[in-house]
C-alpha cells in the first residue's frame, strides 16, 4: 500500500487523522515527505523551528532541488487552529478539524500535482509543491520558503478556504509601528514639554482621512489601529506614545507611490 492514499477524500481523512495542532507538525511532515518520495518527488525538508521537533516545510520538485526554478508552485500549510476535532465521515462529507483547512487542500493539490506531472511530462519539472508549518501562528514557515533553493515561482496555487469560489489574489499584509517620542514635563506649564501622544493623535487623523487606493477588481486598501500606547499621567506631557496599524494591500508599489 503506499504512503499517501491516490483518493483525494481518503488522502484527506488520512492527513486529518494526524494531530498537526500548530507546534505539533512534525508528524504530519514526515508521513508527507515520505509519501512524496515514494511518489518520485525530490523532497527537500528546510528546517523552520529550532524546538527539535521536526517542524519543517517540505518542497518537493521532479528535478534535483536547485537544478531549476519551477515556474508553478502548489502551497498550502500543515498546521491547523487547535484543538484537534476527531474526524467523522458520513455518505457524502467529511467533518473534522482541517478537512476545511487545510488538509482538504494539501490532499487536493498533491492530488493535482501528481496529476499534471503524469499526463503532461514536459511540465514535470516546472510543476512543485510547498507546504509550510506555523502558519497559523507567526507564518515563519511561508518567510523562511523565500530562503528555499530553486524557489522563484511565476505563478502561486495556494490552498486555502474561499467559500467555494476562486480567488484571483491575496491581498498583502503590511504591519506599521508608529512610535513618537515627546518631552515629559507638568502639564500645567505647556511650554514645559511636548506630549507624544497628541502628536501621535494627529498621525492617526492623517492615516484616517487619507484616501487610500482602491481597485476595482480587487477591492480597496483597508487598515486598522489596533494598538495604542503611551503616557505616564494625566497631568503630564507624554513622554512617549505609539501605535500598531495593519493594512491589507491591494499592490506595494500602488501603497508607496512608486508605480
Ligand atoms: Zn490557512
Amino acid at each position: 500500500m503506499p504512503i499517501l492514499s491516490t483518493d483525494v477524500v481518503d488522502l484527506t481523512q488520512q492527513l486529518c487523522t494526524i494531530d498537526s495542532v500548530s507546534g505539533k507538525e512534525g508528524e504530519i511532515v514526515d508521513v508527507v515527505a515520505k509519501g512524496l518520495e515514494e511518489q518520485g518527488w525530490h523532497v527537500h525538508r528546510q528546517k523552520v523551528y529550532d524546538d527539535g521537533k521536526g517542524r519543517d516545510n517540505v518542497y518537493a520538485t521532479r528535478v534535483p532541488i536547485g537544478d531549476h526554478v519551477p515556474r508553478l508552485v502548489f502551497n498550502s500549510h500543515f498546521d491547523t487552529v487547535p484543538p484537534l476535532i476527531p474526524l467523522k465521515r458520513t455518505d457524502d462529507a467529511l467533518f473534522g478539524r482541517g478537512v476545511n483547512e487545510a488538509k482538504g487542500q494539501l490532499a487536493a493539490l498533491i492530488i493535482a500535482a501528481n496529476r499534471l506531472v503524469d499526463e503532461r511530462p514536459d511540465l514535470a519539472k516546472d510543476v512543485a509543491l510547498l507546504f509550510v508549518v506555523g502558519e497559523e501562528i507567526d507564518h515563519a514557515g511561508m518567510i523562511k520558503a523565500n530562503d528555499l533553493p530553486g524557489y522563484g515561482p511565476e505563478f502561486l496555487i495556494v490552498g486555502e478556504p474561499t467559500e467555494m469560489t476562486y480567488a484571483s489574489i491575496q491581498k498583502g499584509a503590511l504591519k506599521v509601528k508608529v512610535s513618537v517620542a515627546g518631552k515629559a514635563g507638568h502639564s500645567g506649564y505647556p511650554h514645559a514639554g511636548v506630549s507624544a501622544i497628541h502628536k501621535l493623535v494627529e498621525i492617526l487623523d492623517d492615516i484616517m482621512k487619507y484616501e487610500w487606493p482602491k481597485d476595482a477588481h480587487h477591492g480597496d486598501t483597508t487598515f486598522n489601529i489596533g494598538s495604542i500606547s503611551g503616557g505616564q499621567a494625566l497631568n503630564a506631557w507624554a513622554e512617549k506614545a505609539a501605535a500598531g496599524v495593519s493594512f491589507l494591500l491591494i499592490s506595494l508599489c500602488n501603497f508607496l507611490n512608486i508605480c
